[in-house]
């Protein structure tokens, strides 16, 4: 059976072992909801179904065997092909409470002794291991000798050889089906592609498995595509609304890795490079400090990325365009794993197509047609003036109804207008030089400027010298680029890059065939989150004091700070600003261990940035309202509180009306019931107290309701 988003609402409900998957993901992880289709993945798991999920990058499958791990009796062996990655995994388990280890060939003897006797006793609920280890005689003798609940195959597209990643080891793993073959098996992967799906179930010999198929849309990641020209002044501007926020630049080459990494630094930017030319030690030491967030920016070739799952990746960059949307999409599903926004831009360039064309051309591969079809595909997404999320899912056979409101066409509706007289001047300019100018010469013979290159060849004699002097030097180079992508004009990049009349040069040179354009403006500004409100400012003014705590926290624990809490998480605190224990719980991502863990000491940079705000107020009231949150949020009753800060009761309510009209999310409609509150506005509404005096209220009700809740009334009337 093959579960799809629509489908899903209908699966199973029942709950075999009589235990809900909520309260694990609630204690374990923190987080209050799962995410589409993962309970119903979990309900299928520990139902004991053969399961294979297929979710993207970020969509949260790990939690898919890692609640069903704690929920079923024995241990749970996954087998993971990154020994980089189990580590992570293992880490953020542990933090999290979870009995988990893994074993692989990087640990001694001894260190492998000891987490097999640990499993051997039933100390882990999670064993992860690689495809060899689990292969051999002796570890088979080992697993036998365990209580297995279940397999869990991650990046199980390995297993297949359509997949993009095939490795041969993975093939032998229906061994774990033959020799453990009560044993449930659930493979996890983000490669949508349907043969590989198939073949993933049958090499590993599930039996009637359950098929999941999340949606591929990523509404957390924005859309843009920026024209391939002043790319190094682009990325300075981009990065400038992106202070202190992690992110990739991938590049074609190596070279240009390390030449984008330096011309960044000269700008002042924290960038390192990462390539497949770099020695191991040299790669894993920066790929260790990219992880830590000691360098924020990475230049890298599409060798970065694949065995971390770093969650705090604010922004993916293209610096040149990728060969299939396949690629585009695994590159930048990297960004905002954590589900908090994060944005993507692609630089497209003609240049960059005419390169991939002459390499295929060159190599000839067997399947070159579908490789110049995928080609075909990026650039129409490159090229689009409509919602580029329909585009990019619709390749995915995903449809979106309605635009998606988070890219760039969408965000900046594109304005066309007829643009025939222009391309002529092009055109023509072009032909009467004997098509052989490059772009920068043709813009200054069309602006008429008196350069150098202009006058030696004479250029300032032919006839359309000067036509296009009202449009800006930059104004140009972006229509030029713009008439190249729809095929009025060519690139000869094999003739120091001469523009030539392309397909349609003739058509509108002679036949009057209209050509429609775009304003600049509208493609070139960048829909990144900038300016922000005041509001905000001070939330990441917290967020800064937390995110420096994060940081202290996970080098002493030795992990990266996304360990520790994810960007999500630290937004959740910094917006709810908790000054309790129970305050925390309710933030997204604090599961009960972390709380005991480094709870206090997140509380504390909270009461404290608290305080402070309310001394810069400049008042004591500030202060008193702090005093009198805190002990709310503790629990307290109004009366409790007033005792103890020896005020009135009205005073009090007083404060936490101010608290909850500076933005704090206190519930004080719990404090009145909804009869009580109906009636008290009705005689508010008739009295009309002056000052919102509360005594003629109070006898126009004949006494019936106390002060306090006459006043509770009119502050939720008001706020
Ligand atoms: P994948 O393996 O599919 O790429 P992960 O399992 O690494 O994704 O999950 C990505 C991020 O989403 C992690 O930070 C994880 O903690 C978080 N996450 C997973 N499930 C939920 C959920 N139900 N609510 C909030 N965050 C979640
Ligand atoms: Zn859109």
């Amino acid at each position: 059976m093959i579960v799809t988003p629509t489908t899903v609402a209908n699966a199973g409900t029942g709950d075999p072992v009589g235990r809900d998957p909520h309260t694990f993901l609630k204690r374990y992880f923190g987080y209050d909801q799962f995410r589409p289709m993962q309970e119903a993945i979990i309900r299928s798991v520990v139902g004991g179904r053969d399961t294979v999920v297929l979710m993207p990058t970020g969509g949260g499958k790990s939690v898919c065997f890692q609640i069903p791990a704690l929920m079923l009796p024995g241990i749970t062996v996954v087998v993971s092909p990154l020994i980089a990655l189990m580590k992570d995994q293992v880490e953020g388990l542990t933090l999290n409470g979870i009995p988990a280890a893994f074993l692989n060939s990087t640990q001694s003897s001894r260190e492998q002794r000891k987490i097999e006797d640990d499993c051997i006793k039933g100390r882990l609920k999670l064993l992860y291991t690689s495809p060899e280890k689990l292969l051999s005689e002796s570890f088979y003798i080992f697993l036998k000798q365990l209580n297995i609940s279940l397999f869990a195959i991650d990046e199980a597209h390995c297993i297949s050889s359509w997949g993009h990643d095939f490795r041969p080891e993975y093939t032998q793993l229906n061994v774990l089906r033959q020799n453990f073959p009560e044993v449930p098996m659930v493979a996890l992967t983000a490669t949508a592609d349907k043969l590989t799906r198939q073949d993933i179930a049958s090499r590993l010999g599930m039996i009637d498995p359950e098929v999941f198929v999340a949606s591929f849309n990523r509404p957390n990641l924005s859309l843009q595509v920026l024209p391939g020209i002043n790319r190094l002044q682009q990325i300075v501007r981009l990065l400038q609304l992106k202070p202190d926020t992690s992110g990739i630049i991938y590049c074609l080459s190596r070279k240009s890795t390390e030449s984008l990494a330096a011309k960044l630094q000269e700008k002042g930017l924290m960038a390192g490079f990462y390539h497949a030319g770099m020695s191991n030690t040299e790669r894993s030491m920066v790929q260790e400090m990219f992880l830590k967030d000691d360098i924020r920016i990475m230049c890298a070739t599409i060798a970065f990325g694949m065995g971390i799952d770093k969650s705090n990746v604010r922004w993916v960059i293209h610096y040149n365009m990728p060969k299939n949307m396949e690629g585009f999409y695994q590159e930048i599903g990297r960004a905002g794993r954590d589900g908090s926004p994060a944005d993507t831009v692609l630089f497209y360039s003609f240049a960059d197509v005419a390169t991939y064309k002459e390499m295929l051309n060159d190599a000839k591969p067997a399947n070159l047609g579908v490789q110049l079809a995928k080609l075909e595909r990026i650039q129409q997404y490159a090229d689009a003036n409509t919602c580029r999320r329909r585009i990019l899912l619709s390749y995915f056979s995903e449809e979106l109804t309605d635009p998606c409101g988070n890219c760039d066409v969408c965000r900046n509706p594109r304005i066309t207008f007829d643009a025939t007289v222009l391309a002529q001047k092009a055109l023509s300019a072009i032909v009467r030089t004997g098509e052989r100018v490059p772009m920068n010469l043709l813009i200054d013979i069309l602006r008429g400027s008196r350069s150098q290159m202009v006058l030696q060849y004479g250029y300032d004699k032919v006839k359309t010298y000067g036509v296009g002097k009202d449009l800006k030097f930059e104004d140009w180079r972006n229509y030029l680029h713009q008439l190249i992508n729809v095929g009025v004009i060519e690139i000869a990049y094999d003739q120091h890059y001469a523009l030539k009349k392309g397909i349609l040069g003739d058509a509108v040179l002679f036949e009057g065939r209209k050509i429609e354009l775009v304003r600049p403006e509208d493609v070139t500004k960048p829909v990144v989150e900038k300016a922000r409100t005041r509001t905000q400012q001070t939330k990441d003014d917290l967020y800064a004091r937390l995110d420096v705590l994060r940081k202290a926290v996970a080098g002493e624990q030795n992990v990266p700070p996304y360990v520790i809490f994810t960007d999500t998480t630290l937004e959740d605190m910094a917006r709810q600003r908790p000054t309790t224990p129970d305050g925390l719980r309710n933030v997204s991502g604090v599961g009960e261990r972390k709380l005991q863990l480094f709870g206090r000491r997140f509380l504390d940079v909270i009461v404290e940035y608290v305080r402070g705000q309310a001394k810069d107020g400049g008042s004591t009231r500030g202060s008193t309202q702090v005093l009198t949150l805190e002990l709310f949020q503790r629990g307290l009753t109004i009366e409790a509180i007033a005792a103890e800060r020896n005020l009135t009761t009205i005073t009090v309510i007083g404060h936490l009306f101010a608290l909850k009209n500076a933005g704090y999310d206190l519930p004080l409609e719990d404090l009145v019931t909804p009869q009580e509150r109906a009636e008290i506005e009705q005689a508010i509404g008739l009295v009309k107290p002056e000052n919102n005096a509360l005594k003629p209220v109070y006898e126009h009700l004949g006494g019936r309701f106390s002060y306090d809740a006459i006043r509770i009334t009119m502050g939720l009337m008001e706020s």
